[in-house]
């Protein structure tokens, strides 16, 4: 029962412990605990989606043993009040029930009442969170079952979870739907689009987005056998490239031969791992435009890399929100039965 309040703070500044007077996403460590603010959501937990850089940074630390990631986990929780990978940087997001409204939370303009099912669309790196229990990690697809609660800000974003798909592929979908949002505002018609990472979520709803404009040529680059496999059998992928995106010098001649020279005009990282960068620029016509959606690009090696080579390329920097992201990644998700198939398959197991 909630019977007294904080005061209003619409982006959670007040729940900073250190260092104080940051941004929450700043922070080194969060205040989760009671009373909520008056603007505030007060969700009860069911699971995580880490953020798939994270997920894979824990997983490597951990040796693969599942008991040491559930420790890890909660003692990274315990520590910082909030899931906030201090290697990657990065979070994930969550999906519980509401538990509580604060009288100020904004609900015209975002309607949510007790008992709603939400996905929170923004990073667990800044969201308040206690973990009282690990029920259980879901390996292949990054979920992570929990008892506990979070807190949303006034400021924060979240989704109701759709009653006509299965939860997992709308979290599987939410998690990522920053990348196809951003896709569709930046391709253009006849253009040729390189995904580096594209057998992923992200990359094969950017694939998916990317065909939906006339005359654009797609071509998916991925590393292990089984993506390979994956992106031949999608109709919305032209061409496939088999490469290690840390390998720049074949990244580039590969795309070169895809391309007859060429090169794309858009390139669209999401390849979950570090030192991609200078394959994605190398990637890239002059003049064109490299987006970084993957959380493990480094702005240092992005930049330098392409000054270093004399790149005269736009770089974006993957922004997770995008106006309508969430209706948009559901909506494909709704229209290609392909798309729906893969997702079912591989990431709600
Ligand atoms: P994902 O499903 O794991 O996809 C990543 C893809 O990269 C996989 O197809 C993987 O292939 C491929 N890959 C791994 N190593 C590779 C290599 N050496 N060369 C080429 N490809 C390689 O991940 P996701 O959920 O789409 O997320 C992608 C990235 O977006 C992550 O870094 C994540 O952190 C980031 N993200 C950003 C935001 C944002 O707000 N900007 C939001 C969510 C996620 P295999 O599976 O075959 O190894």
């Amino acid at each position: 029962m909630v019977n007294s309040f904080r005061a209003a703070d619409r982006f959670g500044i007040q729940r900073v412990l250190a260092p104080l007077g940051v941004l929450p996403q700043q922070a080194e460590r969060l205040d989760a605990s009671l009373p909520m603010a008056e603007d505030e959501l007060w969700i009860e937990v069911e699971s995580l989606n880490i953020d798939s850089a994270s997920f894979h940074q824990i997983s490597t630390a951990c040796g693969e043993s599942l008991e040491k990631m559930a420790s890890h986990i909660f003692d990274l929780v315990r520590r910082r009040g909030k899931h906030h990978n201090p290697v990657t940087g990065s979070g994930g997001m969550l999906i519980g029930r509401v538990s509580a409204v604060g009288p100020a939370f904004p609900i015209q303009e975002k309607p949510v009442k007790v008992g709603d099912r939400i996905a929170t669309l923004v990073s667990l790196s800044l969201t308040p969170l206690e973990i009282r229990k690990i029920k259980k990690i879901y390996p292949k697809t990054d979920r992570v079952d929990i008892e506990g609660h979070a807190i949303l800000f006034a400021s924060g974003l979240f989704a109701q979870l759709p009653s006509d798909l299965p939860e997992s592929l709308a979290l599987a979908v939410l998690d990522v739907a920053g990348a196809p949002a951003q896709t569709r505002r930046l391709v253009q018609e006849n253009q040729t689009v390189v995904v580096i990472g594209g057998g992923g979520k992200s990359g094969t709803l950017c694939l998916y987005e990317a065909k939906r404009k006339s005359g654009v040529k797609t071509i998916a680059l991925d590393y292990s056998d089984a993506g390979i496999a994956r992106l031949k059998a999608l109709p919305f992928v032209d061409q496939v490239i088999q490469a290690d995106a840390r390998d720049a010098v074949e990244v580039m001649r590969k795309v070169s031969e895809a391309t007859s020279g060429r090169m794309a005009d858009l390139v669209i990282n999401v390849a979950n791992l570090p030192e991609t960068e200078m394959s994605s620029v190398l990637s890239c016509r002059q003049g064109g435009v490299v987006y970084f959606f993957s959380m493990a690009t480094s702005f240092t090696r992005a930049a330098l890399g392409a000054e270093g080579i004399g790149a005269d390329v736009d770089l974006r920097i993957g922004n997770g929100y995008t106006s309508g992201h969430a209706e948009l990644a559901l909506e494909l998700i709704r229209e290609s039965s392909t798309l729906r198939k893969l997702f079912t398959e591989v990431y709600c197991g």
